[in-house]
C-alpha cells in the first residue's frame, strides 16, 4: 500500500426514498429559522412545494438559477436573503443550483456566510464539494473553500423520477467521471478508491434498470446513492485529464455539461490506459467488462446518450484550438499530456469513434 493523507469531509447525508419529510427536522439542527429556497425557473414549482412544507420556517423562494452562476445572479440571490431575513439555504435542484447555494454561502453577509442544505435532483455530485464556479464578464473562475460544502444533504430518490431519460444516463456517466479519475488521482487513497469503484458499481447497475423504467424506484435510489459515492470522491482527491478537457469543452465552446463528460470519458480512459493499468481494472470491475474505456462508450450508447461531439453542438473546425487550450492547462495526468494525441482524442470523441491510446 501507498503512503496516503485522508481528510474527512464535515457533512451529513440523509437518504432514502421519502427522506424530504425530514426537511423540518433536518432545518432545526442546523441551528437555522428562516430558509431561502433556490432552484432553477424549471424547478419553481418543487422549490414552492418545498417552502409549503417549511411553512413559517420558509423565508421565500429564488427560483433563478441559471447554468455557470453568474455573480449577478449571486448577488441578487444574496440581497433576497439579506431582505427576506434567510438564515440558511435549501438548494433543490442539480449542480446549477447548488452552484448558486455555493456562491451565496460564500459570498453572504451572515457571519461565515449562509449555512446551505442540499437537495439534490441530478447526479453531478456537487452537493459533495468544497468546489464553486462563479462567472464573471464571461469568464468562470472556480475556486476550493469550505464554507461553501453543503452542511446537510437530503438524498430522496423520490425526486429524480422526473430526471428525463437521456439526462438520467449523461447524469449518471457524469458522475462516474468523478470516480474514474478519482481512481488515478496522484492522491488517491484506500478510502476513496472503495468509494469510487462502488459508486461507479451502482450507478452503472442503476442505469441499466432505468432502461425503459424511468420509474423503478430501487434503480433511481441506487443512482442517487452511486452519486453520492461518486461526489465524494470528486470532493476529496484532484481531477485529471477528463475534467480538464470537459471544462474546456463546456467554457470556450459552450457544449452541455454531463453530456460533454458522457462523450469524452471513453477516450480519456483510453488515453490514461496504460499508464493506470490498477485503476482501469477497477473501472471495468464495477463495469463488468474487460476493457473500461470500452464498457463505458457502450453503457452510453446502449441507453441512448450521445457519443459523438458532433451531435452536441462542437464545430471540427475549433479541434484545434481545443487541443491547443487543454495543453496550455497544467495539471497533472497518469500519461504526460501529448499535443498529437490529445488532438486525435478529441477528433475521435467529435466522431463518435471507439476509443484508442494512439
Ligand atoms: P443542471 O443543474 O444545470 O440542471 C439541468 C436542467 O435539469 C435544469 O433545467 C434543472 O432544473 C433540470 N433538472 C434537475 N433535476 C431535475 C429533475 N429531477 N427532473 C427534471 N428536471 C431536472 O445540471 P447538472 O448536470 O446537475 O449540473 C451541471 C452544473 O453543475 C455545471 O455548471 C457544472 O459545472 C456544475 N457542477 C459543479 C460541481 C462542483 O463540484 N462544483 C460538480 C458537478 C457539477
Amino acid at each position: 500500500m501507498h503512503d496516503f493523507i485522508y481528510t474527512t469531509q464535515p457533512s451529513r447525508g440523509v437518504f432514502g426514498a421519502g427522506s424530504l419529510k425530514h426537511l423540518g427536522r433536518e432545518i432545526e439542527l442546523l441551528g437555522a429559522r428562516r430558509a431561502l429556497v433556490l432552484s432553477t425557473p424549471e424547478q419553481a414549482a418543487q422549490a414552492q412545494r418545498i417552502a409549503d412544507l417549511l411553512g413559517a420556517r420558509a423565508a421565500g423562494i429564488f427560483p433563478r438559477a441559471v447554468m455557470h452562476v453568474p455573480i449577478e445572479t449571486a448577488r441578487e440571490a444574496c440581497d433576497e436573503a439579506r431582505r427576506l431575513g434567510a438564515d440558511c439555504a435549501v438548494a433543490i435542484g442539480g449542480g446549477s443550483t447548488t452552484g448558486l447555494g455555493k456562491a451565496i454561502a460564500l459570498l453572504g453577509d451572515a457571519a461565515g456566510g449562509l449555512p446551505i442544505l442540499a437537495i439534490p435532483t441530478t447526479y453531478a455530485g456537487s452537493e459533495m464539494t468544497p468546489i464553486y464556479g462563479l462567472t464573471e464578464a464571461g469568464v468562470k473562475k472556480t475556486g476550493k473553500d469550505l464554507r461553501v460544502l453543503p452542511r446537510t444533504v437530503i438524498y430522496d430518490p423520490e425526486l429524480t423520477l422526473t430526471l428525463p431519460a437521456r439526462m438520467s444516463v449523461t447524469s449518471g456517466i457524469n458522475a462516474i467521471a468523478h470516480a474514474a479519475e478519482g481512481l488515478y488521482a496522484q492522491d488517491h487513497n484506500p478510502v476513496m478508491d472503495l468509494m469510487a469503484e462502488e459508486g461507479i458499481r451502482a450507478l452503472a447497475d442503476g442505469i441499466r434498470r432505468l432502461e425503459g423504467d424511468l420509474h423503478n424506484i430501487d434503480a433511481r435510489s441506487d443512482c442517487l446513492y452511486g452519486a453520492w459515492l461518486c461526489g465524494s470522491v470528486l470532493g476529496s482527491v484532484g481531477m485529471s485529464l477528463h475534467h480538464k478537457l470537459c471544462h474546456t469543452l463546456g467554457g470556450s465552446f459552450n457544449l452541455p455539461h454531463a453530456e460533454t463528460h458522457t462523450i469524452v470519458l471513453p477516450h480519456a480512459l483510453a488515453y490514461n490506459a496504460a499508464a493506470a493499468p490498477q485503476a482501469m481494472a477497477r473501472i471495468a470491475r464495477a463495469l463488468g467488462a474487460d476493457d473500461a474505456a470500452r464498457a463505458m462508450q457502450s453503457l452510453a450508447r446502449d441507453h441512448g446518450a450521445p457519443t459523438a461531439l458532433r451531435d452536441i453542438g462542437m464545430k471540427e473546425a475549433d479541434l484545434d484550438h481545443a487541443a491547443d487550450l487543454a495543453m496550455t492547462a497544467s495539471y497533472w495526468s497518469p500519461r504526460p499530456l501529448e499535443h498529437a494525441a490529445i488532438r486525435a482524442l478529441l477528433q475521435r470523441a467529435f466522431e463518435g469513434a471507439p476509443p484508442s491510446a494512439d
